[in-house]
Formats: structure tokens, sequence, C-alpha cells
């Protein structure tokens, strides 16, 4: 079977999206309550302030990768311009610092709106903050980041399943890596009966690409 065809018809789509919705509803609802004790407003919940958080490094593993890559298939928004742009976005964050790296993402739209919102990465959806939402897009703002209870978004037991799941090879790491990177795979394996080696490849290509030419922030 080809890639695309396990994700969408071997059920791998609905369980790797239920497991990441359930992530960021988690967080959010800790978040609310924690906002709520403490007396203090999430930004995040209203803010109509440019998206300076969608300009950051972002990552992801690839099972959360999976859903998006369908979406763009289902929508007819996997084209070449698309792939280029997600190659170039992951080619910059895997080799500049992230203390250095600023660019709108690849799905952020003109509007300052995601246009795969739905299919967005735990790690999107469990940033948020409680400082004014201008301070975001100041360099020098000063932004405070609600850390706990939202550290533990996506843990790596569950991209172990997963990654199992769809017979992927063991790599000797976790299927991951920057976002725009594991979704271009994602894209690029959809098609392919031999996802498990081309995806063992680049994956661990991408990897070694990041530790070779990003030093620590
Ligand atoms: S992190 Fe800042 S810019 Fe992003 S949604 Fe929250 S308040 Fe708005
Ligand atoms: S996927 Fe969506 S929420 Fe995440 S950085 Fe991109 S535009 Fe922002």
């Amino acid at each position: 079977m080809k890639f695309g065809e396990i994700v969408e018809l071997g059920g791998v789509r609905e369980q790797a999206s239920l497991a990441t919705r359930e992530i960021i509803r988690r967080s959010n609802a800790e978040a609310a309550e924690d906002a709520r004790v403490h007396l203090y407003v999430i930004s995040c919940d209203t803010c109509t302030a440019p998206k300076a958080c969608c300009s950051f490094v972002t990552t992801a593993y690839l099972y959360e990768a999976m859903p998006i890559a369908a979406r763009l298939v289902r929508e007819r928004r996997d084209t070449p311009a698309l792939r280029k742009r997600l190659r170039d976005a992951a080619d910059r964050m895997e080799t500049t610092r992230s203390v250095e790296y600023r660019s709108p993402c690849v799905f952020l739209d003109a509007s300052e709106r995601c246009t795969i919102y739905e299919d967005r990465p735990s790690v999107c959806g469990t940033h948020l903050v409680s400082s004014p939402a201008e301070q975001c897009a100041r360099p020098d703002g000063k932004v405070e980041k609600l850390l706990a209870p939202l550290q533990d978004a996506a843990p790596p037991e569950l991209a172990q399943v997963l990654a199992e799941s769809i017979g992927l090879e063991p790599i000797g790491m976790h299927y991951f890596g920057v976002m725009p990177r594991m979704v271009l795979l994602c894209l690029e394996a959809w098609g392919r009966e031999d996802f498990e080696r081309f995806l063992a490849k680049h994956v661990r290509a991408a990897a070694e690409r990041y530790q070779k030419h990003r030093p620590p922030a």
C-alpha cells in the first residue's frame, strides 16, 4: 500500500488527529483553569494582533504532520509551489539558530489566519501567553509564556506507538523535526509504496542537518 492509503484508509489520520486535538484541548482547559484561579487573562483567546507567534521555528512529530498533509491533498493545495515553500522554510529552520529565525509560517495567510488551524500541531495549539498581544511582535517585548501545564505536548511514547502502527523503520530517534519538513516528507511519501525506507532516510538526514548546522540557542 501507498503511504497516503495507509494514512487515510488505515485510520491513522483519525488516530493521529484525535491524539493531537486531545493534547491541545487538555492543555487549553488546564490553562484556562489556571488563569481563572490565578486571575490572569490568556491573551491568545482574543488576539487580533499580527501573529508573531507564527514566525518562530515550529517542530512536529511526523504523525502530527500526517493530518496536515492529508488536508492539503484533500483540498488540492499540494502544489509544486507549496512544496517549494515548505522546502525553503524547512531548510532555513534547520540551519538557523532559533533565536535568529523569524519568518511567517507557510500556513499563515495574508489575514493572519492559520489555514490549517484544525490540524495544527500541538506545539502551536499549546503556545499561550498572558502578556498583551502587542508584546509578541516587539523585538524587545516582554512575553509571558504559559509554561505549566503545557509542557507535555505530544508525548514521545505516542509518536512511537503511531510509528509502529504504520510500520516505520526504527531509526534510533523519533520521527520528529521542523514542521515544514515533516509535512513536506508526508506529501512526498504520499504516493510511495516504499515510504518506510524513504521516510527513514529523509527524517534521519533532516535530523543530521539540524544537528550539524544549528548550534544551540
Ligand atoms: S502568542 Fe501572542 S501573537 Fe500569538 S496568538 Fe497569542 S497573543 Fe496573539
Ligand atoms: S501551523 Fe498555523 S498556528 Fe502553527 S505556526 Fe503555522 S500558521 Fe501558526
